[in-house]
């Protein structure tokens, strides 16, 4: 079944400059050993809260990374929608593997595809797999690659936060260098009753505060771990960690030591680690917090 991807999607650097740092990291540590995933001890766990686990370059190990991921603690993934079809491959990722949950909706890059049966057929999706999809998104603006007109952009997300009110789902947010626009949509479609989370974080303290402001989480991606992402590492050491997620947006934006490399859902222990590091307490600390911040906004439960 074709339920595997091709990548377009990056969701914060684009894909010619993770190469470029790819290149020049490896050949500065060409014979430098990768630093091993970090281990967390028993019973503690962590949930990756944004993967993209239909794309297509898991295409021919989903089964092993998936179970790297579970023998790194790793112990739910949520697998993202960003227009009709990965939602459905996510809902059918979410059948098939019960430690899989799945979102849908429309990416503000493919919002120029929507046509008048769309917000039908995702309703539909949702209504039929009630069990499986817990969030809504991703959705929101994208002012770096303008893959969909802005005007276009502006409008779908209304029509989207509301179908996620209507759907009674928490919200998944996209916002890359639409700071203002983003937060002002969302000041207007607020509240939100079943809240929602900035995934991939990229702005600084003051907008997370305004995020906070509204109630929603903010997901902290890999990019915590790179030497240029101090604002993120700010943001990471000052907020709350009851409002914390992480996050791989697997494929995209491994951390170190894997940056310009494939991401996948076992590395979302690095994320952790340095989260930990920054903030001076235990990875567990760390994972325990976030994983019951994730089952609280998602609304579901891990088996024994
Ligand atoms: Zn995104
Ligand atoms: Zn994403």
């Amino acid at each position: 079944m074709a339920v595997l991807r091709t990548q377009k999607h990056f969701c914060t650097i684009s894909a010619l400059h993770e190469q470029f740092e790819s290149d020049r990291t490896s050949s500065l540590t060409m014979k430098k050993k990768k630093a091993p995933i970090p281990s967390l001890q028993a019973g503690s766990y962590l949930i990756d809260s944004h993967c993209h686990l239909d794309m297509n370059s898991y295409e021919d190990d989903l089964d092993t990374l998936l179970n790297r991921a579970q023998a790194h603690g790793v112990r739910s993934i949520i697998s993202i929608g960003i227009d009709e079809q990965s939602s459905i491959a996510a809902v059918t990722l979410a059948h098939k593997y019960p430690f899989v949950k799945a979102t849908v909706g429309i990416h503000p890059h493919d919002v120029e595809q929507i046509d008048e049966g769309s917000y039908s057929r995702l309703k539909k999706l949702v209504l039929d797999n009630r069990e499986q999809v817990v969030g809504y998104g991703e959705i929101g603006l994208d002012y770096v690659k303008n893959y969909s007109p802005k005007a276009i952009q502006l409008q779908s997300f209304e029509e989207q936060l509301s179908l996620a009110k209507e759907l009674s789902l928490p919200v998944i947010i996209h916002d890359r260098e639409a700071h203002e626009d983003c937060l002002s949509l969302l000041q207007n479609a607020a509240p939100f009753s079943q809240g929602g989370v900035m995934h991939c974080f990229s702005g600084d303290m003051k907008l997370a505060e305004k995020v906070l402001a509204l109630g929603f989480y903010i997901s902290i991606p890999g990019v915590v771990t790179f030497k240029n992402g101090l604002d993120l590492q700010e943001v990471a050491s000052a907020i709350p960690l009851e409002s914390m997620l992480l996050e791989t947006d697997g494929p995209f934006l491994s951390p170190v030591p894997y940056r310009g490399k494939r991401n996948e859902p076992a590395y979302v222990a690095y994320t952790a680690h340095k989260i930990a590091e920054l903030r001076g307490i235990s990875i567990e600390e760390v994972a325990k917090q976030t994983s019951k911040n994730t089952l609280n906004l998602f609304q579901y439960s891990l088996d024994n």
